[in-house]
């Protein structure tokens, strides 16, 4: 079974770079200063509970590029870093939708647990039957609900 976590507001604190999503937004820059996220102990402790029992796969909406940069910073964090999905490029679909896919294609495994921090990614989840949590330890900021659900970059 796995237990598929986020990544942005679930176990990596994105607040510090939130400033490059005002006005004009700079996506590259936002996306760039990824590596230097702050742990969130909360999930972090999450991903140790489920991890005693079920493989951990992440499945964030950064951009496929970013794979190296999250896997280096999921490794150096002390987290599971084998399996890891990464928003294909040129793949804009709101987070609730891109997610759902990826999780009909893992469904064959077996899902433990869905674990993020936009609620409508957790109520697709849960009206879709599988089982989801809200991390809810960063209270998510209007820049980025908008990122999420309108642009599909998050
Ligand atoms: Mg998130």
């Amino acid at each position: 079974m796995l237990a598929v976590f986020d990544v942005d507001g679930v176990v990596a604190d994105v607040r510090h770079r939130l400033h490059h999503l005002h006005g004009r937004r700079s996506w590259g820059r936002f996306f760039e200063e990824a590596h230097a996220d702050t742990l969130l102990p909360e999930g972090a402790a999450l991903v140790a509970e489920l991890a005693r029992q079920h493989d951990i796969a992440w499945l964030t909406g950064r951009p496929e590029w970013l794979r190296r940069t999250t896997q280096e910073w999921l490794a150096g964090h002390g987290l599971p870093a084998d399996e890891l999905h990464l928003r294909p490029h040129g793949d804009y679909r709101p987070a609730p939708r891109y997610k759902l896919d990826v999780l009909r294609r893992l469904a064959p495994r077996g899902i433990a647990a869905v674990v993020d921090d936009d609620d409508e990614v957790i109520q697709a989840a849960l009206a879709a039957g599988y089982p989801a949590v809200l991390a809810d330890w960063v209270p998510r900021t209007a820049e980025l609900r908008r990122a999420q659900d309108r642009d599909g970059r998050t």
